[in-house]
C-alpha cells in the first residue's frame, strides 16, 4: 500500500500533524505509526497536561502565551 505521508511517532505532535493533514485533504493517505502498541504512550501520556508560562526566557514566555491564547 502507498501513502502520501508517513508520520513516525503517535504522540500529541504526530497525531496533530496527521489530523491537520487529513483536515486539509481527506483524499491524502496518511500512515501514523508508533513503536508502542498504543498511541501517546511516551511524553504525551506523562505530561501533566497543563498550560503554564512560568519560563525564564522571553522566547519561551511568548511561545507559551501564544499557545494559551
Ligand atoms: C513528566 C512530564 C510532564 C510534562 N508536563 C507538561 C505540561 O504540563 N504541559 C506541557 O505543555 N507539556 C508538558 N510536558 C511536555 C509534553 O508532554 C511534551 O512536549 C509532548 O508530549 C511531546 O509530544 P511529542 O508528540 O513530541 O512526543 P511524545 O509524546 O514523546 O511522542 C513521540 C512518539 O514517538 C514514538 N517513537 C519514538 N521513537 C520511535 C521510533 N523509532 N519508531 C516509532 N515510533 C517512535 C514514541 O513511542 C512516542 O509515542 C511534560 C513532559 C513530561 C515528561
Amino acid at each position: 500500500m502507498k501513502y502520501d505521508t508517513i508520520i513516525i511517532g503517535a504522540g500529541v505532535i504526530g497525531a496533530s500533524i496527521a489530523y491537520q493533514l487529513k483536515h486539509l485533504s481527506t483524499k491524502k493517505k496518511i500512515l501514523l505509526i508508533d513503536k508502542n502498541d498504543k498511541v501517546a504512550m511516551a511524553n504525551t501520556s506523562k505530561s501533566a497536561a497543563l498550560y503554564k508560562n512560568l519560563f525564564s526566557s522571553k522566547t519561551s514566555q511568548v511561545l507559551a502565551n501564544s499557545s494559551i491564547s
